[in-house]
């Protein structure tokens, strides 16, 4: 695997800038080199441009070293920076399941890359061998997300890693909602895969969509490319602060996670009894994709309800399908109670 041949010749030879916090790292009484105003500390200064201090709890609380994170402003900064490092736009090509998060097919498109689409079987699952048959020479990412958003299933393991195995580009795996899953996160193969990256976020089961803060996991050769392109002060320090008191109290999100994952069950078992619900289908992540007889009508009844879910009816595969975040108890009760009306 050689990561630096398959990198755009721009970005390997790119002199990344250097900013006053990289070219003096150390601790000091009188800062006078990066033309801060010298009132209303804290937030006069430059923030960590590398986020060692968020990276030193992410490292223990993931047990993965700190060398192997990169932090982005969500998930979707890594998404866009792999673009960058790794494709020429109307040259090289990605390849990504369908249907999947939007993300990965807009950036392709900010970017100029075409963007191949793989089908999905009837139950969700791909191929490794239908993947790598729409490759060519110029594909250089493959985009998988297990759970898959919005179908909610966790993508085959065996497949995951024939398809890593057998690529000789950048597989990402996009794990955002991992913690809600019965399946293992690929985190503890990451040393033995160079081309793999597995993104995780803050958004979904730690609960902070909004401080902004995703994560991508990589080899060290990876991690450094990301660095070299971000913006030089990606995450701001109200983000940084917010995320380490987060970190550093990593028990609540197991509580979290249980308190979600018990009113699934509740949600599924009652959207069951509802006579127009055609099908639910098995989920590993905090939201349900529930096919119905009138998505569009059902969405508009629940939208004048002040309820609203994600009407995924256009999505390939996916249609009549709903897809519904679970909420709070009182929320989901909410609902249900609303859909129960409109079935009558
Ligand atoms: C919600 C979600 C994310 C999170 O994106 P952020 O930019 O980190 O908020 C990433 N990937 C998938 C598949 C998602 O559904």
């Amino acid at each position: 695997m050689n990561i630096e041949k398959l990198l755009r010749d721009n970005i390997r030879q790119l002199q990344p800038y250097s900013s006053a916090r990289d070219e003096f790292k150390g601790e000091a009484s009188v800062y006078l080199d990066a033309n801060e105003n010298p009132y209303n500390a804290p937030y006069n200064r430059y923030p960590d441009p590398l986020q060692w201090k968020v990276k030193e709890q992410i490292s223990q609380v993931k047990d993965v070293a700190q060398e192997n994170i990169f932090l982005g402003n969500g998930s979707d900064e890594p998404i866009d920076l792999l673009y960058r490092a790794f494709c020429n736009p109307r040259i090289d090509n990605v390849v990504a399941i369908e249907p999947t998060y939007g993300m990965y097919k807009v950036c392709a498109g900010i970017n100029d890359v075409e963007y191949r689409k793989v089908l999905l079987d009837e139950n969700f699952q791909f191929s490794a061998d239908n993947l790598l048959t729409a490759c060519d020479l110029y594909t250089k990412i493959i985009w998988l997300c297990s759970p898959n958003n919005p179908t909610g299933n966790s993508l085959n393991r065996k497949e995951i890693i024939k398809l890593i195995t057998s690529f000789e580009g950048i597989v990402v795996l996009d794990e955002a909602y991992i913690d809600f899953a019965k399946e293992e996160s690929f985190m503890e193969k990451l040393s033995k895969y160079p081309n793999l990256v597995i993104l995780q976020t803050m958004s979904k089961a730690w609960a902070s969509a909004a401080i902004r803060l995703g994560m991508a996991f990589a080899s060290t050769e990876i991690i450094a490319v990301l660095n070299k392109i971000k913006y030089p002060y990606n995450i701001n320090i109200l983000t940084q602060k917010k995320a380490l008191t987060i970190l550093k109290n990593h028990g609540q999100l197991k509580k979290s996670v249980n308190l979600i994952l018990k009113q699934r069950t509740i949600l599924i078992n009652a959207l069951h009894d509802l006579s127009y619900v055609l099908h639910i289908y098995p989920t590993d992540a905090n939201f349900v994709l529930v096919k119905v007889e009138n998505p569009t009508t059902l969405y508009q009844y629940l939208v004048e309800k002040s309820i609203i879910v994600r009407n995924r009816n256009t999505v390939s595969l996916c249609n009549g399908c709903l897809r519904i975040t679970v909420g709070k108890p009182e929320e989901n009760k909410i609902l249900l109670e609303e859909m129960e009306k409109f079935g009558i």
